[in-house]
């Protein structure tokens, strides 16, 4: 470690910047929205005393030289603007959340990076985590009243902050997040746990939402099917349980309804239950099911949207779903739908006007192409079949509607794939095509 962090309060404080210029500037800057008060001076005078921070922005001169010599004299932390060897301290990049304060330095030796790193700090710390930690704030006396040893303590601000009462302070309910605490302290809830159905998109872990990230790191446990991407699976908190429920079709390694069983026993516990699904979940993801179950046992359960295949893969192939003078609709369908359920509305789907994306349909295919053209959709509608989109394994074959079974077989095709069918798939890129049927 070549420099130590510290953080410097700033209630009632005063800091002075001292010199002219954009540099200046953006010393000034790092404290608006903070409790101190910044004292712009254009040179520095006789004393410093009574400033708990001076930033010295002056050409590297006598001037400079006199105000370190003069803040070092009346015992105040200087940082010299270019003048690392100078500085009593070095100006880290700041994540800012309030009283929840990030800094990151490398010691003087490269800026940039620090930004950067703070960049990806950003987008990871939710900007919701300064009402939980204002909210953490506020209880804080009746925390430490009502617990007197350590581990109680820990075990209530965990309780507190990784459940509900916490959920309701990031949502922005600081109210109903105090009364969750209160109740929490009373030892009544001190077991209420939390499940959240979570997206996990197509595959690229880039493609997750920020909330779902968050609670995967936040997680106690983690049912997860097999289309979910080790790539997001190894975002998960390293020493959170994992269980696999591999629900291939056809091969439900785990039934439903014990899927749910074991959800709701383990929210009973406390704990905080992640159900990760490929995509979103409720699109062809069972989520309905399982949050109607949730909430029939009285369970707390919130949803996080995912990026759904049918998205990803168009984005990546460059095929716009919609398309002014192409498509006014997109319907996404299933290829294989629930035993005895009535099949599809082929006459609704043969409007031409129209982008069908059809999931879990590899297998019947021939009969949604048969029966998409005996409805009236023209044989020669272009149509791709996505293979693994957005992973490193992607296949795209693209043809026409009357020989869509011969394009998947000659592919070699077996999925998870879904099927584009309609004008606008002409407009993939022709690059991002890797198998095109002879015409
Ligand atoms: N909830 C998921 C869909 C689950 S059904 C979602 O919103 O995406 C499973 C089907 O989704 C697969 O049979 C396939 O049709 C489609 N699918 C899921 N991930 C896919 C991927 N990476 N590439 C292509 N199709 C995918």
């Amino acid at each position: 470690m070549q420099s130590f962090p510290a953080f410097f309060p700033l209630e009632g404080r005063r800091v002075a910047v001292i010199g002219e210029g954009p540099m200046a500037d953006a010393k000034a800057r790092l404290f608006e929205g903070s409790p101190a008060s910044v004292v712009r001076l254009e040179a520095t005078p006789p004393s410093l005393a009574g400033f708990a921070l001076v930033f010295v922005a002056l050409p590297e001169d006598a001037a400079r030289a006199e105000a370190v010599a003069i803040a070092r004299r009346d015992g105040v932390p200087v940082n010299v603007v270019d003048g690392p060897a100078l500085s009593d301290f070095y100006t880290p990049a700041i994540v800012d959340r309030g009283e929840l304060v990030i800094g990151v330095s490398t010691s003087g030796a490269a800026p940039t990076l620090a930004r950067d790193l703070r960049a990806r700090i950003e987008a990871i710390v939710p900007a919701a985590y300064a009402q939980l930690a204002a909210f953490a704030r506020r209880i804080r006396a009746r925390v430490l009243a009502r617990r007197t040893d350590f581990e109680g303590r820990r075990r209530a601000w965990e309780a507190i902050l990784r459940g509900a009462a916490g959920e309701r302070a990031l949502a922005g309910d600081q109210e109903a997040a105090e009364a969750l605490a209160a109740r929490t302290l009373d030892g009544e809830t001190a077991a209420a746990g939390v499940v959240h159905l979570v997206g996990a998109g197509p595959g690229d872990p880039e493609l997750l939402t920020l909330k779902a990230l968050r609670t995967l790191q936040d997680a106690d446990i983690v049912f997860h099917d097999k289309l979910v991407d080790s790539r997001v699976l190894d975002l998960i908190r390293r020493d959170a349980e994992r269980v696999f429920v591999g629900k291939a079709r056809g091969d439900h390694a785990v039934p439903q309804r014990e899927i749910e069983a074991r959800m709701i026993a383990e929210a009973r516990k406390g704990r905080r239950v992640v159900r990760l699904k490929g995509g979103d979940p409720f699109v062809f993801g069972r989520g309905g099911e399982e949050l109607q179950a949730l909430r029939a046992a009285g369970v707390e359960a919130h949803v996080v949207p995912g990026i759904t295949a049918a998205l990803g893969c168009a984005a990546e192939a460059g095929v716009p779903l919609t398309h002014r003078d192409h498509a006014q609709a997109v319907t996404f369908v299933t290829g294989h739908a629930k035993e005895g359920a009535p099949d599809l509305d082929w006459p609704a789907l043969a409007n031409a006007k129209q982008t069908i994306v059809v999931y879990m349909g590899v297998d019947t295919a021939a009969h949604t192409a048969r029966s998409l053209i005996a409805a009236g959709r023209d044989a020669a509608t272009p149509v791709m079949v996505i293979e693994s989109g957005a992973t490193p394994h992607v296949k795209r074959a693209r043809g026409v509607l009357s020989a869509l079974p011969a394009l998947i077989a000659d592919a070699g095709i077996l999925g998870p794939a879904i099927l584009v069918i309609g004008d606008v798939v002409a407009l993939a890129d022709a690059s991002a095509v890797s198998a095109e049927q002879a015409a």
